[in-house]
């Protein structure tokens, strides 16, 4: 997941000397890197129509894509990445709101699965790594609860608000080939943005509920 308002920090590399000390099971550099280690895939492309695989194992094969897919997204300057999205058809996505403090661990969620939705919604604008230049208001639940398996394969549980809810609802969309242009009220300007981006408007499939 992409926002437009937050401005990249410079000083990640400067800042991530004062984290050595600490050494999480997934430890990565806060930072852009030239040669991202998994390629994006765009809008129209099958692999993001795909829903993804339950994950039976949380091993190192997994905590190695969890730590590419990361690097990815600190490369594409984003906040969420689901694995489809670089098109690996399992259910894991990373989420960082706090790239701009390297102490902060990353949140890896694993076979992520929403228990339950408030009734009250938010409007929120969003972009996404696979649809750049793209950014719509979308109306989502403003809080859930989750389940999921964290890097170590423990069971977990997340009561989520703000933008923690919204990043983790638009990259568990992407899990089951969702994509949230296809929730997208305002058509008029939905084709406008798609076609100033170059996109093709017949690549968003309309949610049928
Ligand atoms: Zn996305």
């Amino acid at each position: 997941m992409m926002f437009p308002y937050i401005p990249l920090a410079g000083s990640f590399a400067q800042l991530a000397k004062n984290a050595e000390k600490k050494k999480p099971l997934i430890s990565v550099t806060k930072e852009a890197v030239k040669n991202p280690p998994l390629k994006i895939y765009m809008l129209g492309q099958e692999t993001l129509r795909t829903p993804a695989n339950r994950i039976v194992k949380v091993d190192d094969s997994i905590r190695k894509l969890a730590k590419d897919m990361l690097v990815t997204m600190y490369s594409a300057k984003g906040i969420g990445l689901a694995a489809p999205q670089v098109g690996v058809q399992k259910r894991i996505l990373v989420i960082d709101l706090n790239f701009e403090d390297p102490d902060a661990p990353p949140n890896v969620f694993i076979n992520p699965e929403i228990i339950s939705s408030s009734a009250s919604l938010d409007t929120y604008e969003e972009g996404c790594l696979s649809i750049p230049g793209v950014y719509l208001n979308v109306l989502r639940p403003s809080s859930i609860k989750l389940s999921y398996r964290d890097e170590m394969g423990r069971p977990k549980k997340m009561n989520a608000e703000g933008l923690m809810a919204r990043c983790i609802q638009h990259e568990i969309d992407h899990l089951n080939g969702i994509l949230f242009v296809d929730k997208v009220v305002d058509q008029d300007e939905l084709i406008k943005q798609l076609k100033e981006n170059k996109f093709n408007e017949n690549d968003v499939r309309k949610e049928t509920k």
